[in-house]
């Protein structure tokens, strides 16, 4: 096996903290053991009378502390291996935001871009046909993810219904608000991050009135993330796209800049604003760096060139274990992924709870109680960083391990 398989380095990734941990050897071993996955074939008819055989499967990492909880993926390139080493961080973010939760995840091996409507609705259904016997409100509870929808969440929730014979809306989360989706999930991820970085920014002594940030990415996260800088008191100073960035060290204009982006397809030659590359945003003497694009964008070649005072990891996995090490010996703190970017699962257990009690929270509601989520687990995080001098990274594993391990252990588990 090499480094390549994500699998492989999750399991690496436990090996350090059982360690650290001193777990036992059984311990550890059941921590890099999914509990249940399930693969499943299933078929699909197209539009034109054929019939197409598709593969999926569902993966239950770990369910010491509750129901378990992730995404459905819709991708050609999905593998049962990125689906286990994702079903195992979701099981470390729900205990780390304290969520009475476990981790899971699924996919779908599709190209939705080749599927019409219809046949993107009979795949979604014959999916949940073939994994409804395992999933439930209270055993597993699907999401959307990547190339997953609202529209494919209400297929998914209306098939199992149908199946189970009585309403059950609360078998995944990410529905249209009407279907009893939450109010406050297209920006939860962005504005779950803020309520962190607002926080390290304190421990930091960076006073956000006067903060700029440069923001990578301007999908979903990235322009959620740009959008809220205002409200949060900071300047956007910079953003990009996979076409490139933009700069104005007085701030941009990001309403404009969002519409400027639907218009023409990229933030690039923004008026008002200077040209950039991705790389020299990296770079940029900003209080706060926001990777929201992909993984390894901060990486061994160009991590000493970083020019923030703090790093928010809004996308998965954007700092390479390499370039992490770089960073915390400058002392540039780097909130990790699994911290920073919780605000949707976070979201998306509101609304398993506004569901299971037959209830409807209103935007602010919800927006109070992912306040008090994310704070509480931020400040946990950084008082067992203080005092082991330990990055916030290995903080965070630390505590959302234990966690797993203490339940299973008052289980009688291990
Ligand atoms: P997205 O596809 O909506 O947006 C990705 C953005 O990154 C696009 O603007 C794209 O142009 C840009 N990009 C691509 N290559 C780039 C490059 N080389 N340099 C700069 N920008 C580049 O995706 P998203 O939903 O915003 O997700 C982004 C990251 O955030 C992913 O790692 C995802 O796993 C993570 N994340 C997202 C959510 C969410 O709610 N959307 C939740 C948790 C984690």
């Amino acid at each position: 096996m090499t480094n390549d398989n994500p699998f492989e380095m999750v399991k690496q990734q436990i090996s350090a903290c059982s360690e650290y941990l001193h777990l036992p050897q059984n311990v550890e071993e059941y921590l890099k053991t999914p509990m249940r996955e399930i693969h499943v074939a299933f078929p699909v008819r197209m539009d034109d009378g054929s019939f197409k055989v598709f593969q999926g499967y569902r993966v239950q990492y770990n369910n010491a502390l509750g129901p378990t909880k992730g995404g459905i993926r819709f991708h050609p390139g999905e593998t049962i291996d990125t689906i286990r080493s994702l079903a195992a961080l979701m099981t470390w973010k729900c205990s780390l935001l304290d969520l009475p939760l476990g981790g899971g995840k699924g996919g779908v091996i599709c190209n939705p871009k080749e599927l019409s409507a219809g046949e993107l609705e009979r795949l979604s259904r014959a999916y949940i046909r073939a994994i409804y016997k395992v999933i439930g409100p209270d055993c597993d509870v699907p999401a959307p993810d990547v190339y997953t929808t609202p529209q494919i969440m209400a297929w998914m929730m209306d098939e199992y219904c149908t199946l189970v014979g009585h309403n059950a809306c609360g078998v995944i989360t990410g529905k249209p608000v009407v279907l009893g989706g939450s109010e406050g999930r297209g920006d939860a991820t962005a504005r779950g991050g803020w309520f962190v970085i607002r926080e390290a920014a304190k421990d930091n002594n960076i006073d956000l009135a006067k903060a700029k940030i440069a923001v990578q990415g301007f999908g979903n996260a990235g322009s959620h993330a740009a959008t809220l800088g205002k409200s949060f008191g900071c300047t956007i100073v910079a953003v990009s796209d996979s076409h490139g960035g933009v700069y104005n060290e007085n701030g941009l204009d990001i309403p404009t800049l969002v519409a400027y982006k639907q218009k023409t397809g990229s933030v690039r030659d923004f008026p008002g604003a200077k040209n950039i590359t991705n790389e020299e945003l990296l770079e940029l003497k900003v209080d706060i760096l926001v990777p929201a694009a992909l993984e390894n964008a901060i990486n061994a070649s160009n991590a000493d060139k970083v020019g923030a005072k703090i790093v928010a990891e809004l996308a998965n996995g954007p700092v390479s274990p390499e370039a992490d090490a770089i960073l915390f010996a400058k002392k540039i703190p780097v909130i990790p992924d699994f911290l920073c970017n919780s605000g949707g699962v976070t979201v998306s257990y509101f609304e398993m709870v506004q569901n299971f009690s037959l209830d409807r929270w209103d935007e602010e509601s919800v927006r109070a109680r992912l306040e008090r989520k994310m704070t509480k687990a931020y400040h946990e995080v950084y008082a067992v960083a203080q005092e082991h001098s330990i990055s916030l990274r290995e903080a965070a594993y630390t505590l959302a391990m234990k966690r797993v391990v203490d339940a299973m252990k008052l289980r009688g588990w291990v």
